[in-house]
């Protein structure tokens, strides 16, 4: 038998997003069977092949046609939009086959060809909407009961899926997507994104970006693929953007702030694995078992203590402080600590100095406010400016500490392309290391002397250039303003500043001298 079955998934419908493959499955059939809509779209493909097209709802005897003519010999082509195999002709032309007893090794061939999906295109045109976990549900109840559809997103909605959804709806069908939306509802913020894609690349195409509540508002057919957001989903420069993982780091002045790089994977970073953030089993790992087992005993309802309610993990953090210059914890500010740090937070103590609480909360105005009243002075961590001052040799040289205050309202969180420590040492001792900061100014003899670009860590370590001696005190702060404004608006994102001085070879007036050791090993990563 010569016979071909090729079930051919043309994606969403414009040439250049047709796979080869695809593109030479057409050209060796004989015939080509589909719905009369797609057999156009393709037809620049399809010329001078024998065609048989169909309305909508002869699916069927599509699939048996296409069945008859294979088994007569011949090479045919069955056509889907998308993919084939996602509410396409894929499944219905197996099931003809298995009816009547086909098997691989001496019946038709069949090749089922892939194309790109609707959830993919359509998310394409929206920005990153599905990245994490998402199912696509189709509305319609022509061959699937609806009290099973209304499962399904029930399930799909509480277990915090991206859901991508299709056939939304018809000139006749139009309660379903409403019965979609209050069921969402039930689990989503009404602000949830949400994206209506009508005729993904195809001459029209209609992109709109809503939310849950008012997606309704929008036009939404037959063409149409809703993808609707989970609870991490946001929206950026009308782009829907769901992040790959779930914990939301944020600080004083932003926010949300994503997980850096080399944060990601350490377990104390994901409290929800199933090592619950340590690596003996916890409560949290208890409750995923029993999750699980609920699953395997079918008893699922989403109730209000049900695991899959369990909202994106939010983390508070910040840097707190006794004083710009005061550098000593009162015992009631250790008790304040460790009291809003719980069993839940922790409190960092970093190289640089700062201690760093973290909380998982969401809600941390009340937590500022507590902290503040304890005399803390706070500040923003992340790519940001932080002041650091030394302590005035316990304030016995205390002619600088105005200056170091007026710094510190001035630069201390403000956002820059990556974090930058400021150092201000009152004398020319300097032992609080300000020579080993981003920027560091000395004070000395009523005047300043400016150290920039210093390198911290690895092992071409340096101390910032001296660029600068004697500077007025009133010319001080103008002069950092236009170095950071500068900073700010050339670096590129994640260049700390010595890497710009070097970069730009000069910083206002400021030439770089290249300072660096040179080593001709390679720099050893941390840990090598
Ligand atoms: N096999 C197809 C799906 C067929 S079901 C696929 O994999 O994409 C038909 C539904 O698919 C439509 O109601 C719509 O929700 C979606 N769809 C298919 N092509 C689309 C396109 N170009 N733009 C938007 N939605 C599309």
């Amino acid at each position: 038998m010569n016979g071909k079955l090729l079930i051919v998934g043309f994606g969403p419908g414009s040439a250049e997003h047709i796979t080869e493959r695809a593109k030479e499955a057409l050209k060796e059939s004989d015939c080509i069977i589909g719905y009369k809509t797609y057999v156009e779209l393709i037809a620049d493909f399809i010329e001078g092949k024998e065609v048989i097209s169909t309305g909508m709802s002869e699916e069927v005897s599509r699939a048996q046609a296409a069945v008859k003519l294979a088994e007569q010999g011949k090479i045919v082509a069955v056509i889907s939009s998308g993919d084939a195999g996602v509410y396409g002709m894929a499944g219905l032309v197996y099931e003809v086959l298995v009816e009547q007893g086909w098997k691989e090794a001496d019946g038709v061939k069949v090749e089922i060809v892939p194309g790109i999906s609707a959830i993919n295109s359509c998310a394409s045109l929206l920005g990153a909407p599905v990245m994490h976990d998402a199912c696509t549900i189709s509305l319609s109840d022509h061959l699937t009961p609806w009290d099973l559809i209304a499962k399904r997103i029930e399930a799909a909605g509480a277990a915090d899926f991206v859901i991508a959804l299709y056939n939304p709806k018809s000139g006749k069908r139009t309660r379903q997507i409403v019965e979609a939306q209050r069921i969402l509802l039930k689990h989503r913020s009404p602000d949830t994104p949400v994206g209506l894609v009508k005729s993904a690349y195809r001459e029209r195409e209609h992109v709109v970006i809503t939310n849950l509540q008012e997606m309704l508002d929008h036009e939404i057919g037959m063409l149409t693929t809703v993808i609707i957001g989970n609870s991490t989903t946001f929206l950026y420069d009308n782009k829907m953007i769901t992040p790959r993982g779930y914990q939301r780091k944020y600080t004083l002045t932003s926010e949300k702030q994503p997980l850096k790089p080399h944060e990601r994977l350490k377990p104390k970073n994901e409290p929800w694995a199933l090592h619950g953030g340590k690596a003996e089993p916890t409560a949290l790992y208890e409750l995923g078992m029993k999750a699980l087992q609920m699953l395997d005993k079918k008893e699922h309802q989403v109730s209000e203590d049900s695991p899959f309610k369990q909202k994106a993990e939010s983390i508070f953090e910040v840097a707190v402080s006794p004083g710009v210059a005061n550098k000593l914890f009162s015992a009631e500010q250790l008790l304040v600590l460790s009291k809003a740090a719980g069993e839940k937070g922790s409190i960092e103590y970093t190289p640089h100095h700062q201690v760093i609480l973290r909380v998982p909360t969401e809600n941390p105005d009340q937590l500022v406010t507590t902290l503040q009243e304890a005399g803390f002075l706070l500040a923003p961590i992340g790519d940001v400016a932080t002041v650091k001052a030394c302590d005035f040799c316990d304030g016995e040289k205390k002619d600088a500490i105005p200056y170091a205050e007026r710094l510190y309202e001035k630069f201390n969180g403000l956002d820059l392309p990556k974090e930058m420590r400021i150092g201000l040492n009152g004398c020319g001792m300097a032992c609080y290391g300000a020579v080993n900061d981003d920027i560091g100014i000395v004070f000395r003899r009523g005047k300043f002397d400016l150290f920039l670009g210093a390198k911290t860590v690895g092992r071409t370590a340096h101390a910032g250039q001296p660029v600068a001696e004697g500077v007025e005190p009133d010319a001080l702060i103008p002069l950092l303003e236009n170095i950071i404004a500068e900073y700010r608006e050339k670096g590129h994102p994640n260049e700390r500043l010595f890497k710009y001085f070097k970069r730009v070879k000069r910083i206002q007036n400021f030439e770089y001298r290249d300072i660096e050791p040179k080593i001709n090993l390679e720099p050893a990563p941390c840990g090598d």
